[in-house]
């Protein structure tokens, strides 16, 4: 067999690639292309994000884990339109066919995706530096879809979950930064297993204005809503939710980590004030954690009690 098609067979054969009981999609791995069908009155979203090794995940981390957060990561994009996840394709290059390797990695790929129906339809495998590329695709009804554009003066900012978490672990896992302390297990464990709020999307798909995920870090990230919207945001730095395994690790950067640190997967997203109470309901129902923290002003962007760089993760 030759080497790339004993990588195809991995991937065909996995249960995340079985179109069966699925009636949208008519062709899957195997052929030339994919086939599918959009549901009538939804329209197809999608978006693509390349994983470096070396550079978005550390060298030589377990496949499994990597194969998991690759899927976790580029779903949080669809979470953020308010999609609902429906397939992907698979672009990897791979220095060697390492059959336990990708095992693993496909094994990790397959417990993030299944569980979200999002199902494996195709992809391409070229040799050389290990890296892996995600185009995941979503489906949304037309006047549901959640830009960066919407924001509205006045309206309230919120953000899911805890801030900074997935940060922390970073210096630990390049070296920097040496710990005994049994915290450091939930910042692992939060940078390798993100949740990306695609439950939470889709609820408050209806009561948001603007929505995005964060992955670059709060402080950044957020500016794209005002620059898109063409707005302006004042935060209060005490209402930044923050973990508490954060606050005693790091208890002098935790909010400077929290704003500018990456790889969060937590939803912004802002809506007007009348909607507090329809917010509150979605959010206690889906036991989805949730923070208002600040308002959209007609220009400029403070982050109160807060003096630090506002830049987060750049790539170059
Ligand atoms: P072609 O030469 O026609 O582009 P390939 O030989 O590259 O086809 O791929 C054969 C089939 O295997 C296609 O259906 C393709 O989508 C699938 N495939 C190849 N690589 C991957 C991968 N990494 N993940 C998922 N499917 C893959
Ligand atoms: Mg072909």
């Amino acid at each position: 067999m030759k080497e790339f098609e004993l990588i195809q067979r991995i991937f065909k054969e996995s249960s995340m690639a079985d179109i069966e009981g699925r009636k949208d999609i008519l062709l899957g791995i195997g052929d030339d292309c994919a086939q599918v069908r959009i549901p009538a009155d939804q329209t197809l979203v999608f978006s693509m994000d390349t994983l470096v090794e070396g550079r978005h995940f550390p060298y030589d981390a377990d496949p499994y884990a990597i194969g998991y957060r690759a899927v976790a990561s580029c779903v949080s994009d669809l979470a953020a339109m308010g999609a609902k996840p429906a397939f992907f394709t698979l672009g990897l290059t791979l220095p060697n066919s390492d059959a336990q390797w990708l095992s693993a990695f496909a094994e990790g790929l397959a417990e993030m995706a299944e569980p979200i129906g999002l199902l494996l339809v195709g992809g391409d495998t070229t040799k050389g530096p290990l890296t892996i590329t995600l185009q995941v695709h979503g489906y949304i009804e037309e006047s549901f879809i959640k830009k960066r554009s919407q924001a509205q003066l006045d309206d309230d900012i919120y953000v899911t979950g805890t801030l900074g978490d997935a940060a922390a672990a970073v210096p630990v896992m390049t070296g920097e930064m040496i710990v005994a302390n049994e915290l450091y297990d939930y910042f692992y464990e939060r940078y390798w297993r993100p949740s990306p709020r695609l439950i939470g999307g889709m609820a408050l798909k209806r009561v948001a204005n603007a929505m995005m995920d964060i992955s670059d870090g709060f402080a950044q990230d957020i500016q794209h809503i005002l620059s898109a919207s063409d707005v302006g945001a004042f935060v209060q730095g005490h209402l930044i939710p923050i973990s508490e395994a954060l606050s005693k690790w790091q208890p002098d950067n935790a909010l400077s980590i929290a704003l500018t640190g990456g790889d969060d997967y937590e939803l912004c997203f802002t809506a007007p004030k009348s909607m507090r109470e329809e917010i509150r309901l979605i959010t206690q129902t889906l036991h989805l954690p949730c923070a208002r923290v600040g308002e959209i002003v007609e220009s400029g962007f403070v982050i109160e009690g807060y003096a630090g760089d506002l830049n987060g993760w750049q790539h170059f």
